[in-house]
């Protein structure tokens, strides 16, 4: 029984036809236009003209609103994933001049160029630990 019905639904969306979508002028969801020229979304279009909405367009307006949610979260996705990696390409842009830096702190802070003193002997053992790493 279910095997006849997604034979049918199949039967439907590929009257509908494959990638021809068209964004509603008035909800910017997307719709099939069945004749082709239409700009306005089946709701819309029985909205627009004060028709009655039945059960199935109901339906059909509660999807678009679903729709709408997960293209938000979506859009808000690739934001948050742009924006990670650029951090991500800037740390790695700055890990790499790290270990140069070390080199040249450890030259710095030397205690041979500081009298031998306990906080210089103390931080160059620090950077030295952190170029092991
Ligand atoms: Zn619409």
């Amino acid at each position: 029984m279910f095997t006849l019905i997604a034979e049918k639904r199949q039967k439907v969306l590929d009257e509908l036809g494959q990638g021809l979508s068209r964004e509603c002028n008035a909800c910017r969801t997307p719709f099939v236009p069945v004749k082709g020229f239409e700009r306005l979304c089946p709701i819309c279009f029985k909205l627009d003209r004060g028709y009655e909405l039945y059960v199935g367009d109901k339906a059909l307006l509660q999807l678009q609103e679903q729709h709408r949610t997960l293209q938000a979260e979506y859009d808000a996705l690739g934001d948050r994933y742009r924006r990670v990696r650029s951090k991500a390409k800037a740390l790695m842009k700055n890990s790499s001049l790290l270990p140069q830096r070390v080199e040249q702190l450890i030259r710095l802070c030397h205690p041979d160029k500081h009298g031998g003193s306990s906080l210089s002997t103390e931080v160059t053992q620090w950077l030295l630990s952190v170029r092991k790493k």
